[in-house]
C-alpha cells in the first residue's frame, strides 16, 4: 500500500501532510496547520527538527500503529496496545 502521508519541515518541526501534495501546493498538516509544500532540495538541517507530536499521533492512528502514550500505558499495565 502506498504511503498516505509524508513528513515535511515547517516552523521548526517535522509535520505530516497527505502524500499526494506537490511542491508549491497549499495543504494542511495532520495537526491542522496550513502550509505551502516546500520545493526540494530541502536543507539537511530539517532532518534534525523534532517530530510534531499531534501529527505523529494522527499518523499512527491512520496506520494502525500504537501511539507513544498508548505504548507507555500498555507497558504500565502489562497489556498489549
Ligand atoms: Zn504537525
Amino acid at each position: 500500500m502506498a504511503a498516505r502521508n509524508r513528513w515535511l519541515p515547517h516552523a521548526r518541526k517535522r509535520h505530516a501532510v497527505p502524500a499526494d501534495l506537490s511542491p508549491a501546493q497549499p495543504g494542511t498538516t495532520l495537526c491542522g496547520v496550513d502550509l505551502v509544500v516546500p520545493a526540494p532540495p530541502l536543507p539537511a538541517v530539517h532532518r534534525y527538527w523534532p517530530t510534531c507530536v499531534p501529527c505523529d499521533e494522527a499518523w499512527r492512528r491512520m496506520e494502525g500503529i500504537p501511539t507513544h502514550a498508548e505504548r507507555v500505558a500498555a507497558r504500565a499495565t502489562g497489556t498489549t496496545p
